[in-house]
């Protein structure tokens, strides 16, 4: 073990919304994962498992409920002030899966992609445009794209902006929450390439959020699964794929479209029976055991840790192991 600490690193993280009359709802349960320098950590699970959650909260756009996210040790605030961000925005970014869905429609594509710069820098409105110049080129569109408005782009065009938008703060580490599922299949490549030759010539560290198991897979180091708001296993991403443990992980990998050659299991049968239950009601014990086909007795009273698998690489949270 080394005694750098991981640059990035949450520790029982914790969200919850409160929805008055007695109802929160559990969307991030205590995860505790350590991201090292330049490593990309893929985070998957079903819609609503609190992925997005999780990554909002590790960059700071909602504030903590409990647990805390430190970067390179440094401790960061459980609930950011406008400030905050000024100073944390050259540490981390999120790219989101549409960026426009949020954004004002009558800004154009220079005022989207300079605007971190002109709130978070000293930079002149001259230098800011140079930059954003530069940034359209990086990301394949051309500097004179600079005054027109997002409406005019095409979904990957747009994920482009996002991410000039996102890395003209040159950030160390990088939330990118599903940023190519809302693009055709002939260009979530292309985007996944560029954000490929970024990280490599930014040393950017990532934390690639997705369902698609089989491109979590293709670009992560390791690979974490997330069920109703706590991580049921996490290790090196071929392993979890070819290999999983966790029960979850294994009808995931099993529901997972991408036919798979290498594999004797039958993909095609397996699904996962039962609805997730409701963050607001988190069962008690394993939360996966309602739906789980190997629940035990002990599932439905005792909560598993997350916990290193003996001779592996992997931790698991299942009373199996
Ligand atoms: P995922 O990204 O894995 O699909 P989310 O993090 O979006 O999951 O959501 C996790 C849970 O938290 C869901 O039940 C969702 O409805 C709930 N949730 C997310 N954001 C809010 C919010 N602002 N207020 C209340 N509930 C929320
Ligand atoms: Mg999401």
């Amino acid at each position: 073990m080394s005694d750098t600490p991981p640059l990035l690193e949450t520790d029982h993280l914790t969200k919850h919304f409160d929805l008055g009359r007695r109802q929160v709802v559990h969307a991030v349960d205590g995860v505790s994962l350590a991201i090292a320098e330049q490593e990309i950590v893929g985070l998957v699970g079903e819609s609503g498992s609190g992925k997005s959650t999780y990554g909002k909260t590790v960059v700071g756009l909602h504030d903590k409920t409990a647990g805390s996210v430190r970067f390179r040790g440094e401790l960061l605030p459980q609930a950011y002030r406008p400030a905050d961000f000024q100073v944390h925005a050259k540490k981390m970014q999120m790219i989101f899966q549409d960026p426009y869905s949020s954004l004002n429609p009558r800004m154009t594509v220079g005022e989207v992609i300079g605007e971190g710069l002109r709130l978070h820098s000293d930079l002149s409105a001259q230098q800011v445009r140079e930059q954003v110049a530069g940034w359209l080129k990086r990301v394949g569109l051309e500097p004179d794209h600079m005054s027109r408005y997002p409406h005019e782009f095409s979904g990957g065009q747009r994920q482009r902006i996002g991410i000039a938008r996102a890395l003209i703060m040159e950030p160390e580490f990088v939330v990118c929450d599903e940023p190519i599922s809302a693009l055709d299949v002939s260009v979530q490549a292309q985007v996944i390439n560029l954000l490929g030759e970024l990280k490599d010539s930014m040393g950017l560290t990532l934390l690639f959020i997705a369902h698609d198991l089989s491109m979590v897979r293709y670009v992560s180091d390791r690979m974490a699964v997330m069920y109703l708001g706590a991580l049921v296993e996490i290790g090196p991403a071929n392993e979890v794929f070819f290999e999983p443990k966790h029960p979850y992980t294994e009808i995931l990998v099993g529901s997972n479209p991408e036919p798979d050659p290498k594999s004797e299991r039958n993909r095609a049968s397996t699904t996962i029976a039962g609805e997730i239950p409701s963050p607001v009601n988190v069962p008690e014990g394993c939360r996966f055991a309602n739906r789980c086909p190997k629940a035990m007795e002990q599932c439905r009273h005792q909560t598993p840790e997350l916990i290193p698998l003996a001779d592996t690489n992997r931790e698991v949270a299942c009373h199996l192991y």
